[in-house]
């Protein structure tokens, strides 16, 4: 498969792959076949391959919203691609990217050319792709938020553009993630703005996010989506899990709803410590916090 797989496509196919140094969790097994494509007309090739093939195809942005299993994933892990590409944005605010680009890359590009609109996301670690699926966001704004449109490959294997209007994105969650469609790229119309100015606002929201959650270890964000009325955070921390630990993973001292990796986590200490937090939240605060962060599917034994 990997002799074929190498000579169908441009970019680079390592197999057996670990996955710590692609999730930001830093944990994972192998991949049996990690891809980096080189550009998004080589992750279709890769699409295809698996399709005509019947391989298993997962795809990870920045991995910064997953967890990937100890035993490893099955078939093809393909990275999605981050070619160097000049950001073009015209004189309108119309902006088209690849989904590897990291988000902070495309909002200060766009800020350097005097165009805003998607400060709200400076400082989270993921790629436009991996945004576009959970619709990643703040309480100021989320990346759907000045989307005109987004390129997947659909299920039918056909390469289609899908205008934002018939898309659906609701806190945290997007029709994207239903549809096992993979993103090669999006379009956004942004508004014009005072290059300067958008730049200040970034450096504040940093600023203020580098106080705020963890970043000197490894994580993959907010464990729980925020239920109804209330904070997964402070449910956390009046349940007492602060500083609770399960082998190598940690309920995070700075903020409650993070757990980091304090060395040498395995995925099943995550996964592990998620269910003791999430039992113990239940057991004192009555309420079932629910998953943010994406358990990869694991390879069968
Ligand atoms: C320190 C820290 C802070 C964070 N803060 C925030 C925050 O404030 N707000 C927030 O919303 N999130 C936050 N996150 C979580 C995370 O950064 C975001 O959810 C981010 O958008 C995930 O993007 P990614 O590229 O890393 O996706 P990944 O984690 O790689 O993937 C996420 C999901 O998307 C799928 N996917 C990725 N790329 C594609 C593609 N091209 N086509 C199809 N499917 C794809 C994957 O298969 C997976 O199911 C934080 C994470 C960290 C580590």
């Amino acid at each position: 498969m990997l002799e074929r797989l190498t000579t169908s496509i441009s970019g680079r196919v390592i197999p057996d792959c670990s996955l710590r140094g692609y999730t930001t969790y830093r944990v994972g097994g192998p991949a049996e076949a990690l891809v980096v494509p080189r550009d998004s007309g080589d992750l279709e090739r890769v699409c295809l391959f698996a399709t005509g093939e019947g391989i298993p195809l997962t795809i990870l942005g920045a991995g910064s919203n997953v967890i990937a299993p100890d035993e490893g994933i099955e078939g093809i892990v393909a990275v999605a691609p981050v070619r160097e590409l000049p950001l073009v944005v015209s004189g309108e605010g119309a902006v088209a990217v690849e989904s590897g680009m990291m988000l902070d890359d495309l909002i200060r590009g766009a800020a350097d050319r005097g165009f805003g609109g998607l400060t709200a996301l400076a400082g989270i670690p993921g790629t436009v792709g991996g945004a576009l699926v959970m619709n990643a966001g703040t309480n100021e704004g989320n990346i759907s938020d000045h989307l005109e449109s987004v390129t997947v490959i659909g299920r039918s294997g056909r390469r289609e553009t899908i205008p934002s209007d018939s898309l659906r994105f609701g806190y945290r969650t997007s029709d994207l993630a239903g549809m096992g469609a993979v993103i090669l790229g999006a379009s956004f119309r942004l508004p014009p703005g005072v290059r300067d100015e958008i730049i200040d606002e970034v450096e504040c929201i940093l600023g203020e996010r580098n106080s705020r959650f963890p970043h000197d270890l490894p994580s993959a964000g907010s464990v729980f989506r925020r239920p109804e009325g209330d904070f997964a955070g402070r449910l956390i921390e009046e349940s007492g899990c602060r500083g609770m630990r399960v082998g190598g993973a940690e309920v995070s001292d700075m903020h409650a709803n993070f757990i980091v990796n304090i060395g040498d986590a395995t995925s099943a200490d995550i996964v592990d410590l998620i269910g003791l937090v999430r039992e113990k939240v239940r057991e004192r605060r009555g309420v079932t916090l629910e998953l943010e962060q994406i358990l990869l599917p694991q390879k069968p034994k």
